[in-house]
């Protein structure tokens, strides 16, 4: 592996194999959703263990896709956390339900369950946890308090294909789990998603929702009359995956634990060399799950260091390392900061100004990951 003179923040791992799977869905003639895509749904079901999976063109669109199909609407309340990408919050919104925020536990960043009961009300139907960097929430937490309180639980699993929480896969846990393929998600397909469910009525719903509303079952009823014919059942969404993307998916799947095992070895370098570094947090780890490191997120001690976290990341550019900050809290943008007027999440809006994501991908050279070690170092002491 050759060594970068600029370490950049992310980058995906493209090989042969991917560009002969996306040559042969060119040269197979199908460009749209077709055998491939179906054979990436089967395979990516069977990986998680989920009884259906629906392939969709992202998982912002998997996430109203699905949140659509829990017939949500005005008065209806959401929650989640303000430390996500805005798509989880903005999807909520496109339902025209309300998104409710609950601040996040300080160790794991992910939504704190300790709190969500508190901001449970007789309007809430769902709750969207994210598990940030690909380290899960407390999902028996969120399932048990969504039992009792009969609200759905839809995953954004963006950051987290590979991650197992107490032996079980994220996907085969909640009513349903939306995943990304975005270029710098742990598998890409460029742009693409998929929501998988355990449910047979939603996922049926997912189908025809994702693809205008079409009746597949008026394809076998009318065939007499020739394949012309179609009927739409609902006013959907046009929201599916093309063989194309399906085919960088499954090339993609099937080096997964190779690409998870050296990003799970990246980690452990990161996490060697910052041992005992006070200005420096770890990312949190624990025997009871299985991380998928998809973000390597540092929490900066500042009162240990000469430098903000801005300056620290300007720091690491001048020295060729880039990074990057996951999340601005969703309340802080523009639209937001009006539409969640007055709010405050302290424990997110401390973390906030502290994290800073390193380089984390299978394509670092260990060259490339020494180089960020070393500026990490240099800018600390
Ligand atoms: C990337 C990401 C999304 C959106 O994924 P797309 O496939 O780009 O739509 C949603 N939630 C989180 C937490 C993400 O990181």
């Amino acid at each position: 592996m050759e060594s970068h003179d600029f370490v950049a923040y992310g980058l995906p791992l493209i090989e042969e194999d991917d560009i002969a799977g996306v040559l042969d869905s060119f040269r197979s003639g199908w460009l749209t959703r077709g055998p491939k895509t179906l054979e990436f749904e089967k395979t990516f079901a069977s990986y998680v263990g989920a009884k259906h999976a629906v392939a969709v063109n992202s998982c912002t669109s998997g996430l109203h896709l699905t949140l659509s199909c829990l017939d949500l609407g005005p008065g209806d309340e959401v929650i989640t956390t303000p430390l996500t990408f805005v798509a989880t919050v903005n999807t909520i919104i496109h339902t025209g339900a309300k998104p409710v925020l609950v601040d996040i536990d300080p160790y794991t960043m992910n939504i704190d369950g300790r709190k969500i009961e508190e901001a449970i009300t007789s309007h809430t139907k769902a709750l969207v946890p994210v598990h940030i960097a690909g380290y899960p929430c407390d999902m028996d937490a969120v399932m048990d308090l969504a039992g009792r309180h009969r609200i759905k639980v839809i995953e954004d699993a963006a950051h987290a294909i590979y991650t197992q929480y107490q032996g079980r896969m994220v996907g085969s846990i909640g009513d349903a789990t939306v995943f990304s393929f975005y270029a710098t998600k742990n598998l890409v397909t460029g742009e693409g998603g998929m929501v998988t469910t355990n449910d047979d009525d939603l996922a049926e719903r997912l189908r025809l929702w994702s693809s205008h509303g079409l009746s597949h079952g008026a394809w076998n009823r009318y065939t007499d009359q020739g394949s012309w014919f179609y009927e739409v059942l609902v006013p959907g969404y046009k929201y599916n995956m093309t063989d194309i993307q399906a085919a960088l998916g499954l090339s993609q799947l099937k080096k997964l634990n190779k690409m998870q095992a050296r990003r799970e070895e990246i980690a452990r370098y990161y996490n060697e060399a910052f041992a005992g570094c006070p200005a420096i947090e770890l990312p949190i780890d624990s025997p009871d799950v299985r991380h998928a490191w998809h973000l390597y997120i540092v929490k900066l001690n500042l009162a240990e260091i000469s430098v903000d976290r801005n300056a620290f990341i300007d720091r690491l550019k001048e020295k060729g390392v880039g990074s990057s900050v996951h999340f601005i809290p969703v309340h802080y943008h523009p639209y937001h900061r009006d539409y969640f007027a007055g709010a405050s999440y302290p424990v997110t809006e401390e973390i906030f100004e502290r994290i800073v994501s390193l380089p984390l991908y299978p394509k670092m050279s260990d060259e490339d990951v020494a180089k960020v070690i070393q500026a990490v170092m240099e800018i600390l002491n």
